[in-house]
């Protein structure tokens, strides 16, 4: 074929390292995939190696000061097999629903270390998180006010923490979610005010939480997010109605997901985390610093799993028709927050060691063209029956797709 024009030179992914491959098949959980296909007894599937998210959690606790409370965000992958692992690998667990408070309570979580935020709480959630005993991210001044109630008619303390809508942003951020008007938190300026008010509900003060975004792949900017964050809790500390026992710097590691992407490096971020503990000793004594990471944790353990149902050529290019697609993977199909569509690092699973390579476009099921899992990329070449690979979907996968688009089957989601 060497008539054909090469495609011209773009970025490439980062490398995958959280799974290696033997004779030609990748693994995931030691098991060979075609193997672990047949385990699961369908496709597609999402599967989560249990040994690369304990390797991730070592990894970053080592990096990071001891002391800095590392808790999980369990929006990015709430599975409850997941979510069970990592309770015992993390300080804490992040919920923003009652539903997933049950998830993380029957995964064994200490309600001490639960905590709740989310921007539409109803008053029967509140009254179930104090009646569990977890601690609340009060969002709005209506929430200080249906905590009280909860607290008085359940005769126990009502645990409160001030979700800071923060009057700057993460630089960088895929998705931002604190400076401007923003539906998350409530403005640093109406805080005071917030703070006077849980005073007089008698509610228990704990502390801050300010998350100001997502996917954030640039160290610096984490890091001076991380530095205005606590000079405004420090700021705002003054008005609380009681020490700050906890204070959330929120999170925002990203993970690299698209071609020209570099893993974040942590090490900035773990020095500028030890200063700021120094800086709590004198200026939030009783504070231990949190931080809440979702898909950093969970995304690069887990891989989605489509077998190949079509192979046809449309005026030249090849097609992969998958049972798999956006269905189950909509942030893959680039649809989820994405602005420009990029493609996730693909692989064929059962062909790791074939070298050679052609252009495929690969497509889900749907009958719609956003149902694209890549385009135009290269893989080996693909047949009937092969299983493409999806790489870096540990987090926001099943749970944050349109499974009933179209009326496919869901997919099966397994911890190896
Ligand atoms: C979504 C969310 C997270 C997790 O975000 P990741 O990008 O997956 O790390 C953490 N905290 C809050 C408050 C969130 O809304």
């Amino acid at each position: 074929m060497t008539d054909v024009v090469p495609p011209p030179r773009v970025p490439v992914h980062a490398p995958i390292t959280a799974f290696a491959a033997r004779n030609g098949e990748l693994l995931v959980g030691g098991l060979a995939l075609s193997r672990l296909a047949a385990r699961v007894g369908q496709t597609p599937f999402y599967a989560y190696d249990r040994a690369a998210l304990s390797q991730r959690v070592r990894t970053l606790r080592a990096a990071l000061p001891a002391g800095i409370e590392l808790h999980y965000a369990m929006k990015a992958n709430p599975m409850p097999a997941l979510v069970a692992h990592m309770a015992g690998l993390v300080g804490g667990i992040d919920v923003a629903s009652a539903g997933e408070l049950k998830v993380a309570l029957d995964a064994g979580a200490d309600p001490q270390h639960i905590s709740f935020a989310g921007p539409g709480k109803r008053d029967i959630e509140l009254h179930q998180a104090v009646a569990a005993g977890v601690l609340v991210n009060i969002e709005s001044f209506r929430e200080v006010d249906v905590l009280a109630h909860a607290s008085q008619s359940l005769g126990v303390p009502a645990r409160a923490a001030v979700r800071v809508n923060p009057d700057f942003e993460l630089k960088g951020s895929g998705m931002k979610m604190g400076g401007g008007p923003k539906p998350f938190g409530v403005d640093a300026d109406q805080v005071p005010a917030l703070l006077e008010r849980i005073g007089q509900a008698g509610l228990a003060f704990e502390g801050f939480h300010l998350f100001a975004g997502s996917q954030n792949l640039r160290s610096e900017a984490i890091c001076d997010a991380q530095q205005k964050s606590f000079d405004l809790a420090v700021r705002l500390a003054a008005h609380a109605p009681g020490p700050v026992c906890f204070l959330n710097l929120g999170g925002g590691f990203g993970i690299p997901y698209f071609p020209g992407e570099q893993p974040l490096d942590v090490a900035p971020i773990a020095g500028n985390l030890a200063q700021l503990q120094q800086r709590a000793a004198c200026e939030l004594p009783q504070a231990t610093l949190v931080i809440e990471l979702g898909r950093y944790l969970v995304g690069e353990a887990g891989v989605y799993v489509a077998r190949v149902v079509d192979r046809k050529v449309s005026r030249g290019q090849v097609f992969l028709v998958t049972d798999g697609g956006l269905h189950h993977h909509l942030s893959a199909s680039g649809n989820f927050g994405q602005v420009l569509r990029k493609n996730y690092p693909l692989a064929v699973g059962n062909r790791i060691d074939t070298a050679e390579r052609e252009v495929v476009s690969v497509v889900g099921p749907l009958c719609t063209p956003l149902d694209l899992l890549g385009d135009r990329v290269e893989l080996p070449a693909a047949q009937v029956g092969d299983l493409v690979v999806v790489f870096q979907s540990g987090a926001y996968g099943a749970t944050a797709s349109p499974q009933a688009f179209l009326g496919h089957p869901g997919c099966v989601e397994v911890l190896v």
